[in-house]
């Protein structure tokens, strides 16, 4: 897509440092390096989003971040690591092709947070399981 950064990189129209490569997938470090290793798993196809792509690319880009992250935890050192992937603007998503963040983690008073509140004593559990079956 026109434009789109990642589709730039899978492209090597612009240069990223590749941790892996296959017809379907890339992988790069994260600019950003959240921790060190801090990589990213993009389909080559665009898609904006988990929530728009074809589900068999999905299941791949997730059999390589698996296969990547044990990769990186292992020859990096870390205790463990998150993998996860942000939808949409409102969950922290700022380039709109599909990746997945492979963040290690060395050491539980690292500067990641990712906090999940504990609202369970306001919320109505069957009315939300509802809501969601529609
Ligand atoms: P998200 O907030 O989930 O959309 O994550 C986008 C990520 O892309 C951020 O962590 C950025 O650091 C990273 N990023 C943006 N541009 C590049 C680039 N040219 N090469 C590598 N990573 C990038
Ligand atoms: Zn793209």
């Amino acid at each position: 897509m026109e434009d789109c950064i990642f589709c730039k990189i899978a492209a090597k129209e612009i240069p990223g440092k590749i941790v892996y490569e296959d017809d379907v997938c890339l992988a790069f470090l994260d600019l950003s390096q959240t921790t060190d290793g801090h990589t990213l798993v993009i389909p080559k196809e665009h898609y904006s989003s988990i929530l728009t792509a074809d589900p068999e690319v999905v299941a791949h880009v997730y059999k390589v971040a698996q296969k990547v992250a044990n990769q990186i935890v292992k020859n990096m050192g870390a205790a463990g690591c998150n993998i996860l992937t942000n939808a949409g603007e409102v969950a922290g998503q700022t380039v709109h092709h599909f990746h997945v963040h492979i963040i290690p983690r060395y050491d539980e008073n690292d500067t990641v947070t990712f906090k999940f509140t504990d609202r369970s004593k306001d919320v109505n559990l069957d009315d939300i399981l509802d809501k969601i079956k529609g």
